[in-house]
């Protein structure tokens, strides 16, 4: 049994990091989409919110899971029994960041291995931050994040 962790901020989760997730469904048995708690960084959505998000878009993926922990991925991966952490790539500005990020996992955790995955080029350009910005200045996200996201967004924090 091949248990992935998807670790990272989904704030919010948006279209791209379901189209990954789909995909790591297929390869591996279980996947845990796992939202990192950082408290150096002021989150956009509270993290219990985030997970909730998560929960309500993944709900025809029968073996993803979603939750939320603190401190370092490898521990909450080995806590999980996962060999396997999953991460997307959208462009090359991503490559440096997420290859320096899995060597430090793997310098820390050999036996944890990154895989990383891309999405449809349609969701490519999707970012969490970009869906923040659109939003902010009353722009249509609809296309970019799950109903359950776009419908949370709109009762609770229009202005
Ligand atoms: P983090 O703060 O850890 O980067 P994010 O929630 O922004 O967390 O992203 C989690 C992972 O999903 C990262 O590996 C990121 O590169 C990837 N990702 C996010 N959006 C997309 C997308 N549209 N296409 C491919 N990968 C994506």
């Amino acid at each position: 049994m091949k248990t992935a962790i998807y670790p990272g901020s989904f704030d919010p989760v948006t279209k791209g990091h379901l189209d990954i997730l789909k995909a790591a469904s297929e390869i591996f048995d279980r996947v845990i989409i796992a939202v990192a708690k950082n408290p150096d960084k002021h989150g956009f959505l509270p993290v219990d919110v985030r997970v909730k998000l998560i929960k309500e878009s993944i709900k025809d993926m029968p073996n993803v899971e979603a939750d939320s922990f603190d401190g370092l991925t490898i521990n909450y991966a080995r806590q999980k029994g996962a060999s396997v952490l999953i991460r997307g790539l959208r462009a090359v500005s991503d490559f440096e960041y997420e290859m320096q990020l899995s060597q430090a996992n793997s310098s820390l955790a050999p036996e944890i291995k990154t895989v990383f995955l891309t999405t449809k080029p349609k969701y490519n350009f999707i970012s969490s931050s970009t869906i923040k910005e659109i939003f902010l200045n009353n722009g249509d996200i609809s296309k970019f994040v799950p109903e359950e996201v776009y419908r949370y967004l709109t009762n609770f924090y229009k202005k």
